[in-house]
């Protein structure tokens, strides 16, 4: 499967703000967007410039895009799946991406990053409804229980995301049982449920042209 592999920072710099790809250094003065607020590259600088009604579109669309760790073709697909779901097209794609096996895992704080947590499930340490799973795009549904496999549960990485993520809270959507390294899907996520800083329907708009 495709992915990204740039610096991940830069996608960021691109974006003009934090979307939080790093962990805990996204919280460090190390953050790149605090030493360099600028889009990267030789003329990054000078490319600071208002955009039209179509740049914001796009803009919003890669930023979402970006924060979700997803390549174009992928993304496309989440439109047209969620414009063919009954309710709001918008609603629908962030329910969607939110309902990736990679996000919950990122979500209950199995890992720090989504790229961390891809990762992760692709290397087969969960089990949904106590079968493996490794296909992070797996779509998760009510009652679906996360579990990290026994083998998995001494790594020190997925400890220390664990500790922090009951410092710092899970969706209402999801529960954890820190004990027993298992989630589960209470419902299906609301829009209200979903703090990512994307306006989907500049994407919609974007995608409807
Ligand atoms: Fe983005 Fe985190 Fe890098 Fe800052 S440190 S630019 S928030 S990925």
């Amino acid at each position: 499967m495709a992915r990204y592999r740039e610096a991940v920072c830069r996608l960021c710099r691109r974006e003009g703000m934090e979307l939080y790809l790093k962990g805990d250094r996204c919280f460090t003065e190390k953050c790149a967007i605090k030493r360099r607020g600028y889009p990267p590259g030789q003329h990054g600088q000078r490319r600071m410039k208002k955009h039209s009604d179509y740049g914001v579109q796009l803009r919003e669309k890669q930023k979402a895009r970006r924060i979700y760790g997803l390549l174009e073709k992928q993304f496309r697909n989440y439109f047209e799946k969620a414009d063919r779901m009954k309710g709001k097209t918008g609603d629908n794609l962030l329910i969607l991406l939110e309902r990736r096996l990679d996000n919950v895992v990122y979500k209950l704080g199995f890992a720090v990053t989504r790229r961390e947590s891809r990762q992760l499930v692709r290397h087969g340490h969960f089990l949904v409804k106590g079968r493996r799973v490794n296909i992070p795009s797996f779509l998760v549904r009510p009652g679906d229980v996360v579990e990290l496999r026994e083998k998995s549960r001494k790594i020190p990485s997925i400890n220390d995301a664990l500790d922090a993520v009951v410092r710092k809270g899970i969706p209402p959507w999801l529960e954890l049982d820190r004990e027993q390294f298992r989630g589960n899907v209470k419902t299906v996520p609301s829009r209200a449920d979903i703090t990512e800083p994307i306006q989907e329907q500049l994407i919609v708009e974007l995608y409807s042209k």
